[in-house]
């Protein structure tokens, strides 16, 4: 028996029909960066996401840095950021220059801990990124108030979490702005890379535009050395189709979800846990063993693919050497990177898979 990670070819295979049409649409218009297509993807992703604007650029690391570019958040900047995040979410801050402020989840929710927030907040700190992470909401309100407390914008990082609801309310739209990945393996993928801002904001979606198009407002005249960060035609056709499935996607993700948590051996594994106020569109399923490794092995032995997010926090990458964080810097992330394994899930997995992955985990456990 082989059960995939996540099965994206089959996925994209599913929708070949209408992959192909937009192929067509694209080819025949011979019109492929910055078009119609891209207009009527940020009107749909808005809407989808309740946000007044969207603004589509390259990748999902692109969305944030321009937001911060954007706000004009620089050298000698603080910018508070998850310990226990994607490295994308680092970078951001670093390419525009700032200080990385790096605070602790909270250990069941894996997300930033509010109440640590407002400790590290300092006369330099300008803005708050927080990270939806495995497709959970942060606690939004609690990290709006402090925001708000000490005049600082709030960048939400959804590039885990389309269509996920905090609160009733669709994430793109809780802080000042939002940056959206579509990587091909978020829940709402291209077939490529591409990226969105969402903001209510109709200044700083102006501005991102303008920044990611070259500095440019009219052609050939630059306001601000921008830079080229677009997307493109070809991949928000695809897109567009995608969206109008998105929604019976998350739904699958969330039958899995929940299939795994009633079933799965609590007493044994630490798993997710979802506050009332979050309807997470489960990105990643994401359990925590002091034997994670051994349990992958088991489950790889079981034809059962399993996947680590993270393996190793951003402060301990080579990348950020340069900051001399060490090992104990942040250990509550740091135990959940050595803990945390993620299982099997995605829009075309089907129950019977998904029931093979809950007695092949509650046998490794033994
Ligand atoms: C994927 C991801 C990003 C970056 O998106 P790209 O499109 O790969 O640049 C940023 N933050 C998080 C949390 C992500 O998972």
């Amino acid at each position: 028996m082989k059960i995939p990670f996540l099965d994206l070819k089959l996925h994209n295979k599913n929708l070949r029909h209408e992959l192909h049409e937009a192929f067509d649409r694209i080819l025949d218009s011979g019109w492929f960066v910055l078009g119609a297509e891209v207009k009527n993807f940020e009107r749909e992703f808005a809407d989808y996401s309740e946000a007044k604007y969207c603004v589509g650029v390259a990748n999902g690391l692109d969305a944030l840095h321009l937001i911060l570019r954007a706000y004009g958040i620089a050298e000698g900047d603080e910018v508070i950021v998850p310990s226990n995040t994607f490295i994308a979410t680092w970078l951001a801050v670093s390419y525009a220059g700032a200080t990385l402020v790096p605070v602790e989840p909270i250990p069941a929710t894996y997300n930033i801990d509010p109440e640590l927030i407002e400790k590290a907040i300092t006369s330099r700190t300008k803005a708050i990124i927080a990270v939806h992470l495995y497709g959970q909401p942060a606690d939004m309100d609690a990290i709006n108030l402090i925001a708000k407390k000490h005049g600082l914008k709030v960048i939400e990082d959804a590039a885990q979490a389309h269509g996920a609801r905090y609160k009733g309310h669709k994430v793109g739209a809780l802080g000042d702005a939002a940056g959206f990945s579509f990587y091909p393996g978020k829940n709402l993928g291209a077939l490529g890379d591409g990226g969105a801002v969402t903001t209510n904001d109709p200044e700083l979606a102006e501005k991102v535009r303008v920044l990611s198009n070259y500095g440019s407002k009219v052609k050939y005249h630059h306001d601000v050395m921008g830079f080229n960060s677009r997307l493109d035609e070809l991949q928000a056709a695809f897109l567009r189709e995608k969206l109008k499935k998105l929604n019976a996607w998350n739904l699958q993700r969330q039958k899995i979800a929940s299939e795994y948590l009633s079933n799965l051996d609590a007493l044994k594994i630490a798993l997710p846990y979802v506050p009332a106020w979050a309807d997470p569109v489960w990105h990643l399923f994401v359990i925590g063993h002091d034997s994670r490794d051994r349990i992958a092995k088991k489950l790889a032995d079981c034809g059962v693919s399993t996947m680590i997010h993270y393996p190793i926090p951003p402060h301990l990458q080579s990348a950020y050497s340069g900051l001399s964080y060490s090992l104990g810097s942040f250990p509550i992330s740091e135990r959940i990177h050595k803990r945390v394994l993620s299982l099997p899930i995605g829009p075309e997995m089907n129950m019977t898979d998904v029931n093979s992955v809950i007695s092949f985990v509650n046998k490794a456990l033994n």
